[in-house]
């Protein structure tokens, strides 16, 4: 390796981990504001578009959960950071016939939407022998560009859901609308909040909605203020993303 490139490796790994620690202390002061202790938030780094290089830097600065939103990268990443351990994230959609190996790379599908993607992760993690967390998408805003079920959808499918014992349903993960004002995305972290609140109160047997992810980079303090425990932040761990 040549004397520049490592100082770059080295300006990178000092940049990555600044940021980590910078992410982790706002998650501990919203987490006091909210009353909440920090521990319980988790915060899963979303290394879509990044390097296995740059992830390393990211889980040696203590980043214990990773995000990845396409199948086909994530897997050819994962190869690369064997000797690392860290909890695999699904967030993007997760086509069918993908299904059984995300089953077996990933740790948690945040992205579930219909009981016919949920049938197909029950039945491949039941071949694995193992247990699944997921989360139910729902949509927020209503957006036709967004994934995820509307919230009067909810009940029906989560009651479909319960018996397949292959799946731990842990809760609920959202993207609402992006406002430039970070402060008016409140209101649907909030929403989010209560949709699972009411849901809990349901009774539903095998059905108890502990978990909300929400928040990204430019909004997850305000979401832990409502409520959230993962937040899925990328940007501000690892930089600005080329578009792709
Ligand atoms: C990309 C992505 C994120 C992270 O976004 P940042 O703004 O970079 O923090 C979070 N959640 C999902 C579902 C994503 O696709």
């Amino acid at each position: 390796m040549q004397i520049g490139t490592e100082v770059m490796v080295l300006e990178t790994k000092v940049a990555i981990g600044d940021n980590v620690r910078r992410v982790c202390a706002v998650i501990a002061s919203s987490a006091e504001r909210a009353g909440r202790r920090p521990e319980s938030i988790r915060l899963v780094a979303v290394s879509k578009t990044v390097s296995a290089e740059k992830i390393k830097c990211a889980l040696e600065a203590g980043i214990t959960c990773l995000g990845e939103n396409r199948v086909q990268e994530a897997l050819e990443k994962v190869s690369q950071l064997s000797g690392y351990r860290f909890e695999f994230h699904l967030i993007g959609i997760l086509q069918k016939n993908k299904v059984n190996k995300v089953s077996a790379a990933f740790d948690w599908i945040e992205t579930v939407e219909t009981i016919e993607l949920a049938r197909k992760i029950e039945q491949s993690c039941e071949r694995l022998g193992k247990v699944m967390s997921v989360l139910v998408e729902v949509n927020l805003g209503r957006e036709e560009t967004k994934s995820g079920v509307f919230e009067e959808e909810l009940p029906e499918l989560l009651g479909q859901m319960a018996p397949f014992d292959h799946l731990k349903i842990r809760g609920l993960m959202a993207i609402p609308p992006f406002f430039e004002n970070p402060e008016d995305g409140r209101p649907y972290f909030r929403r989010l909040r209560e949709i699972a609140e009411r849901i809990n109160h349901l009774r539903m047997l095998r059905v108890d909605l502990q978990e909300l992810s929400m928040g990204m980079s430019h909004d997850y303090a305000i979401a832990i203020e409502e409520g959230a425990t993962i937040v899925r932040v990328g940007t501000a761990i690892f930089g600005e993303r080329l578009k792709v």
